[in-house]
């Protein structure tokens, strides 16, 4: 197979949608360069308006940084800081949440398309600072809040990109969503 030096410009034009049919099939049939996830990160880093090292992308909005104090956490592309990444950050947003028919046919077209009221129910997830919808989710009433993604960081950087994280034996791999629903318990 060839081997295909990728530049930061093209990883530029993928990052934005824009690349030609022509540079996928290179990027297909080529191996994958060892530093393009360095490439991304740096591209990323670029584009968003605060300094916290990026050390990973969750989704369009939200990335795991690290802050000049050396805490871990997740934030919105805005600046919103939503605590430390292995706690849900869904449970720190604005919820909408949509029961009737009447809330789903908003979203929903044509209105047989809906999901079956008092069966689910769809959340609405956005950012309490910029406003963005951040995600939504149909499950059932009652179900937990899913947590889609909690990245085995210190795994990553050290097994995937073959450099870990300094902070590595800082950050027990577990999910701590809990203690915050437990705090609420408490104040409640
Ligand atoms: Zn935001």
């Amino acid at each position: 197979m060839e081997k295909m030096e990728v530049s930061k410009e093209l990883v530029k034009k993928l990052l934005d949608g824009v690349i030609s049919d022509q540079e996928v099939l290179r990027l297909l049939n080529s191996y994958k360069d060892e530093d393009r996830f360095q490439k991304y990160m740096e591209l990323l880093q670029e584009r968003v308006p605060w300094k916290d090292e990026i050390l990973l992308r969750l989704s369009e909005h939200i990335y795991v940084v690290r802050k000049s104090s050396g805490e871990r956490i997740s934030k919105c592309s805005c600046g919103h800081e939503f605590g430390d990444y292995r706690v849900n950050w869904k449970l720190n947003c604005l919820i909408n949440v949509r029961r009737t028919i009447q809330e789903m046919s908003e979203v929903y077209s044509p209105e047989p398309a809906c999901p079956e009221p008092d069966w689910q129910e769809i959340r609405e997830f956005f950012c309490p600072n910029c406003g963005t919808q951040l995600a939504v989710e149909v499950l059932p009433p009652g179900y937990p809040v899913q947590f889609e993604f909690l990245p085995d960081i210190d795994g990553f950087y050290r097994d995937q990109l073959g450099s870990p994280l300094p902070d590595a034996d800082q950050y027990k791999y577990e999910d701590k969503s809990l203690e915050l629903i437990k705090s609420w318990a408490k104040e409640g």
